[in-house]
């Protein structure tokens, strides 16, 4: 009964991996999948993370139960401290409603299906362009998705004009989804201006902003730094939904753990909306998993272990840091020819510039494909390198690459 079914196409960043693997080359290197890897290129654990889980594991008391369809309730409880500030009034308030989901995608889907469901307004806005799974998940969580101009491709910065236009005519309460930091693709954030005038913009027009905060504490190596924009919005008392991932900044990204808040205007309001979530996610998955939430749960309810996991944050994003300053010079010591072929303000210091985990560096397909074809560097098509799968010893490799692209 399946015989007539085509072959399915890769998933566009998972395939980048797929590809990778196939390669028999020593010096191949894989800058398409978004995970930190060590100077060493390995995969990292935390330290933290580990300490968490053998005393998980030393803990005979625990077991193995279904958790609530919610999730862990001191998972929720405090994954709403680390987006919204430990002292935010809508916590104190009551007004927030936290549910652990399938990490970040799955906090989206969740979201997206609510919405769906109970929001008058069916219509999503995403960035142009954005992380590629959103224009896939939301349709299916039954909403319909428009996309507002953000990248400027001449200046590789925010196209703030264009967003401003089109967020303005949006129809009257649109769900507009905004990357809260370090925005994936292109690496390119608003400044807290800029922030304040899109908080402005919305909320003047009823708008629901959704934040997809799948980077905090990854793009400055502060939490609350990175959470500024989310803050404004709740500061306000208006009403927002918020989409959080530990894949990135604790390092769980197998473990699947994140969670959905929903910020409302009052307490029992709050209670109403936990109920509908609960109704969208029994048929979903029923419940979701305990050992990655427990994690994160340990993690953050003693004090040392947040200071640890807080540093080692740090670290992270400051060897991304550290890579984005080392390319852009290894650019530069190749000289003029890359210069002249970007003829922007400039040239290639939007790699500095950009933000998180991501460089847009302006590469065609044609210039990824050669890079793949002749130095077996791997890469989304759409130019997007991941810095933290960069380390000291292959940034001249990339810069020989890039250099050849360009100029070749
Ligand atoms: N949103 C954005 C912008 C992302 O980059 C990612 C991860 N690549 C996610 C959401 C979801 O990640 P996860 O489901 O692994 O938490």
């Amino acid at each position: 009964v399946f015989a007539h079914l085509a072959q399915a196409p890769e998933d566009p960043i998972l395939g980048v991996t797929v590809a990778f693997n196939k390669d028999p080359s020593p010096i191949k290197l894989n800058l398409g999948v978004g995970a930190y890897r060590t100077e060493e290129g390995k995969p990292l654990v935390l330290n933290v993370v580990r300490k968490a889980e053998q005393l998980l594991v030393n803990d005979r008391s625990r077991v193995k139960e279904y958790l609530p369809i919610v999730g862990l309730a001191d998972f929720n409880k405090l994954s709403a401290k680390v987006i919204f500030g430990a002292d935010s009034p809508a916590i104190q308030e009551n007004r927030v409603t936290t549910v652990q989901c399938l990490s970040g995608t799955g906090s989206l889907r969740v979201g997206g299906e609510f919405l769906a469901r109970n929001y008058h307004q069916r219509m999503i806005y995403i960035p142009q362009p954005t992380w590629g799974n959103h224009a896939k998940l939301f349709p299916l969580a039954g909403l319909s998705v428009k996309t507002y101009r953000y990248y400027d491709p001449p200046t590789r910065g925010l196209n703030f004009q264009g967003l401003l236009e089109d967020l303005s005519s949006a129809p009257s309460g649109a769900i507009v989804l905004l990357h809260a930091c370090a925005h994936n693709p292109t690496g390119v954030d608003p400044t807290l201006e800029q922030w304040e005038q899109i908080r402005q913009l919305l909320r003047s027009k009823g708008l629901l902003p959704f934040f997809d905060s799948a980077y905090q504490g990854f793009a400055s190596g502060s939490l609350d730094a990175d959470a500024q924009p989310v803050r404004m919005f709740v500061a306000d008392g208006g009403e927002c939904l918020v989409a959080q991932s530990y894949a990135k900044n604790m390092g769980l990204y197998g473990e699947r753990v994140g969670a959905l808040s929903i910020v409302c205007k009052s307490a029992d309001v709050a209670i109403r909306v936990e109920s509908q979530l609960k109704l969208v996610i029994r048929p979903m998955y029923s419940n979701p998993p305990i050992h990655g939430a427990s994690i994160v749960a340990t993690i953050l309810k003693d004090r040392n272990m947040f200071d640890e996991w807080t540093v080692e944050l740090k670290a992270m994003a400051d060897r991304i840091i550290s890579m984005r300053q080392q390319l852009f010079e290894a650019l530069r010591a190749r000289g003029n020819p890359i210069e002249d072929h970007f003829r922007t303000p400039g040239n290639w210091s939007h790699i500095i510039k950009q933000i998180g985990m991501f460089t847009f560096t302006g590469l065609n397909s044609e210039q990824v494909a050669f890079m793949t074809r002749e130095y077996h560097i791997y890469m989304t098509s759409d130019g997007r390198i991941s810095m933290a799968g960069l380390s000291s010893k292959t940034v001249p490799h990339l810069a020989d690459a890039m250099h050849a692209a360009v100029t070749g």
